[in-house]
């Protein structure tokens, strides 16, 4: 039944009134409101542990700012102890070490399965912890997470080096080795689909993983680790530790013994991950970060569509998506009325309780988060971008931001450069199309871009000349396992997903043999 839900593609699903649009909200399963907090501990060896300091950290619920429960807080000797079980069960004799390829996939395709088992339990504990409305977590958080894996788990087998003619009587052939030990570094806005996105191409080409959980949403992932142990890997290959980022984060990025570091966060702290491995073992580094993404409307699109992808690509998860489509340019001749449509859509959209089907938007992650958002739509207000709705905090229990738009907003201004990471939409104006590629490529970032035309000559000459990881065009937020993302310039280093996120979980290891003389 869900299953067959699930069949009519990602972007219906992530569709911000998908209750109403794709299917009927009657036909998801009912979320269990307060869920049962099974795990709280660091998870190492397949086994739950408490913290080496005896340190605790609550974790809250952003639509009441009450604490949910307590988490072991994982710090340097903890790590010390993951990276000590994860490098044991990496050892060339060990069981993950001599598993055949296809077994790992298989367990890879049992977590997915125990994940699709468990997924009203998980989509409920998501939407607990984080706040994203239940609507979401379920059909969209859960479907790419499950799907990711299970498209991961297929590559385990179908990895591998090529033989290489060379001069003399040589035989050379590469072999596509894993890099061993691997930190991964997650955020909160996406618990369980950065969590997948980490794990699936690090298990399929064989390392082992210690992960530590972003400290405001730690509860999904730690439910996931119980999975792990359940659905028979090795102890010691994933090893999930909940924690602070300048404590557990940093051990990570800065141990000798692990071999590479995969994060995704804030370019600020891509900044230290990097130096960090400068400073210590050079592990190999990739990076998924921040981003300011322009978003094109061009006057012959369809406007009643790019209206809504506009308000979906900035609003969908409150807000809070790396690749949001924070600078929207709209071309002159229907500016107005797309500014004025944009209002309208954003005035209606619901906010409250995460838990009811009805709610489009739920929660900003915590209250560091709320006040960040709202001190940058003041500097938009003072430096004379126009609001024309929102602007303030919604209610007063939670963390809540009302849906706000700002028109005629300028390249200078701070709303046009830094990442709000909340509801907040920002509206451009051009007028020369020349011009406007070099406005949307004047920024630290490169993470994604749009463009709303039906001129294909136009959707071309963009879909070169932007400087962005992924280019969408008639459309936005399309993602899936298949096709990769990454950022150029300080969005990032590498690519998740797809066939070249292995890439960054490989080594590239030549073997070259000695043939017999010819016989002469
Ligand atoms: P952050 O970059 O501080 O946190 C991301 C992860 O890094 C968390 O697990 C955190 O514990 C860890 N971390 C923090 N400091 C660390 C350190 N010194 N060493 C190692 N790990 C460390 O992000 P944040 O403070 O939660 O949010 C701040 C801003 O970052 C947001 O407003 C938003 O602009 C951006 N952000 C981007 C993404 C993304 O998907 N690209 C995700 C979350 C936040
Ligand atoms: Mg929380």
């Amino acid at each position: 039944m869900i299953r067959s839900l699930l069949r009519p593609g990602v972007l219906q699903l992530l569709k911000p009134n998908i209750a109403a649009a794709s299917y009927s909200t009657a036909a998801i399963p009912n979320p269990i409101t307060e869920p049962e907090i099974k795990h709280t501990g660091i998870f190492i060896n397949n086994e739950f542990y408490k913290s080496e300091s005896g340190k605790q950290f609550p974790t809250v619920n952003p639509a009441t700012g009450e604490v949910i429960t307590m988490v072991e807080e994982g710090d340097k000797a903890d790590v010390d102890k993951a990276v000590k079980a994860a490098r044991q069960a990496f050892a060339l004799n060990s069981e993950w070490r001599q598993m055949d390829a296809s077994q790992r996939g298989a367990l890879i395709n049992r977590l997915a399965d125990l994940m699709e088992r468990d997924r009203v339990y998980l989509a409920s504990l998501e939407t607990l912890d984080n706040g994203k409305p239940y609507t979401n977590s379920f059909m969209a958080d859960l479907h790419l997470s499950i799907s990711n894996l299970r498209y991961f788990a297929g590559w385990a087998d179908k990895i591998h080096g090529k033989v290489i003619p060379t001069d003399g009587p040589f035989f050379a052939y590469t072999r596509h080795e894993p890099i061993g030990v691997c930190g991964q570094i997650i955020p909160w806005n996406f618990p369980l689909l950065m969590q997948a996105w980490k794990l699936g191409p690090a298990l399929a080409t064989g390392n082992t993983v210690v992960m530590k959980l972003a400290e405001q949403t730690p509860l999904t992932g730690l439910h996931v680790a119980s999975l792990i142990a359940e659905a028979g890997f090795p102890a010691g290959v994933v090893n999930v530790i909940p924690g602070y980022g300048q404590t557990a984060g940093a051990a990570i990025s800065s141990h000798m013994d692990v071999d590479k570091v995969a994060f995704t966060g804030s370019t600020e702290i891509g900044h230290l991950i990097q130096q960090a491995a400068g400073a210590s073992n050079l592990k190999r580094v990739t990076l998924e970060l921040g981003g300011k993404s322009p978003n094109i409307i061009f006057k012959d699109a369809d406007m009643d569509y790019a209206v809504e992808q506009s308000h979906f690509g900035l609003f969908f998860n409150q807000g809070q998506c790396c690749c949001a489509g924070s600078r929207i340019y709209v071309e002159d001749a229907v500016y107005d009325e797309f500014v004025e449509r944009s209002v309208e859509r954003a005035k209606k959209r619901s906010v409250g309780n995460p838990f009811d089907p009805n709610i489009e938007q739920g929660p900003q992650v915590d209250g560091v988060q709320m006040g960040k958002i709202l001190e940058l739509i003041d500097s938009g207000k003072k430096e004379g971008a126009k609001m024309l709705c929102g602007g303030n905090r919604y209610g007063d229990t939670g963390y809540f931001v009302e849906p706000t738009v700002f028109a005629d907003v300028e390249d200078h201004m701070k709303i046009a450069k830094e990442e709000i990471f909340g509801p907040v939409q920002q509206i451009f104006k051009f007028s020369d199309v020349n011009e406007l590629i070099e406005r949307a490529n004047n920024t630290i970032y490169g993470l994604a871009a749009s463009v709303f035309t039906k001129d294909i000559d136009k959707a071309n000459l963009f879909a070169q000349g932007l400087r962005a990881g992924t280019v969408w065009i008639n459309c936005y937020d399309v993602l899936n396992a298949q096709t990769p993302f990454g950022g150029y310039k300080m969005s990032g280093q590498g690519r998740e997903n797809s066939e070249y996120a292995l890439r960054n979980y490989l080594e590239v290891k030549s073997v070259i043999t000695k043939l017999p003389a010819k016989n002469s």
